[in-house]
């Protein structure tokens, strides 16, 4: 099941104009989630080095599994014995999987892609397999999660330096649109019941982009996601897109935008009219000791931070900040200790998570416009 409630809509009255930014409430088989969210990214079954009852703490409502990576290991024999995703990782709100078409197409030249589905070698142990729209649906009706994405061909921003023309990704985007339909029918077949949403294609032309929503509006879909962006495009070339696609989605639906971004995305996505989001960055960059502050963000690894007693963020109040300094942080990172990118993921998910808290909170007292300005503001000043 899927409802999604519209509580309010940013009234855009000078502060921020043109803002589509709106707040909801998205009711799902394991819970609700207050909109706009971001979430959590848990590929292989978990959220890399961050426990549920952390990610509880940190207000997560909603989690992504990875359908590809999860049907390579453990494998849909053990995912079938567990009854789906949650009992396996005891991550008992819901969970959105992606449709594997994103993992396949980033295998490269190791795939072929044909108008059935997409012939590929298994990266784990060289097993030939085919994943077809049909197979995804199944694969995501044993994992059982809430939110289903369709099987798509994410149309590439480049190929070896040649750039997506408007031809190819009108080939790549109707190619995704036949699937979406037969993603429908065997979601149905199956009696799935979670909620399927589509994703709108089109690569870097608008004209596209509208074809392609105006024909997944057709399918009368519970929800909306803007795909094929953060493929490696110029970040102008992104802002373009999420201004065209989002606010055009049929207003009544919950909105995801699949893999975007920084902060500053984040908030300018909400801005736009999403109200869904997921990311790597705040994980990935955590291990790599990039953390991101109120005030812009910290590179852990700089000597300046060797004696440094203060938390990561004064105004942070994530588990890592009410207990660690700079500098010790900074020593784990040297050291190549493994609680370092524990507690930096720890730090950057909240920190993602409580700047939508803000967000909401902005929309709820009619404030959004404002909040903006003092967010660029912040994070501009620099730690
Ligand atoms: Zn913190």
């Amino acid at each position: 099941m899927l409802n999604f409630e519209l509580l309010k809509t940013d009234p855009a009255d000078g502060a921020y104009p043109g803002s589509h930014a709106r707040r909801g409430t998205l009711t799902l088989n394991h819970g609700v989630v207050q909109t706009p969210i971001f979430m959590p990214v848990g590929t292989y079954g978990t959220v890399k080095g961050v426990m549920p009852q952390s990610l509880h703490e940190m207000g997560a409502q909603i989690i992504l599994g990875n359908t590809f990576h999860l049907w390579m290991r453990p494998g849909l024999d053990v995912m079938q014995q567990f009854g789906g995703l949650h009992k396996f990782e005891s991550w008992h709100k819901p969970i959105l999987t992606d449709s594997g078409g994103f993992q396949v197409w980033s295998l490269g030249e190791m795939r072929k892609i044909s108008e059935e589905g997409v012939k590929f070698a298994s990266p784990v142990n060289g097993d030939k397999l085919f994943l077809t729209p049909e197979i995804s649906m199944q694969i995501q009706t044993i994992l059982n999660s809430d939110i289903v994405m369709q099987f798509d061909e994410c149309t590439p921003y480049d190929t070896k330096g040649h750039i997506t023309t408007e031809a190819e990704a009108r080939i790549s985007m109707e190619l995704s649109l036949r699937w979406s339909k037969r993603c429908v029918d065997e979601f149905n077949k199956l009696q799935n019941p979670n909620a399927l949403f589509g994703i709108v294609q089109g690569g870097m032309f608008e004209n596209l982009r509208q074809e392609s929503l105006d024909a997944l509006v057709e399918l009368d879909l519970p929800g909306y996601a803007v795909g094929g962006v953060s493929v490696g495009e110029p970040k102008e070339e992104m802002l373009r897109i999420m201004a065209h696609t989002p606010h055009r989605l049929p207003a009544h639906k919950p909105r995801y935008l699949m893999g975007v971004g920084t902060p500053e995305d984040l908030v300018e996505g909400v801005a736009a009219g999403v109200d869904m989001f997921d990311c790597v960055m705040p994980t990935r960059n955590a291990r790599n000791g990039h953390m991101f502050t109120r005030f812009g963000d910290l590179k852990i690894r700089n000597a300046r931070y060797k004696t440094d007693e203060a938390p990561v963020d004064a105004t942070c109040s994530c588990y890592t900040c009410r207990n660690f300094s700079r500098a010790y942080m900074h020593h784990l990172d040297r050291c190549g200790e493994m609680l370092g990118p524990m507690l930096s993921s720890i730090h950057n998910l909240h920190y993602y998570l409580n700047l939508m808290q803000e967000v909401r909170d902005a929309l709820d007292a009619g404030k959004f416009g404002a909040f903006v300005l003092q967010f660029r503001q912040d994070r501009q000043r620099g730690v």
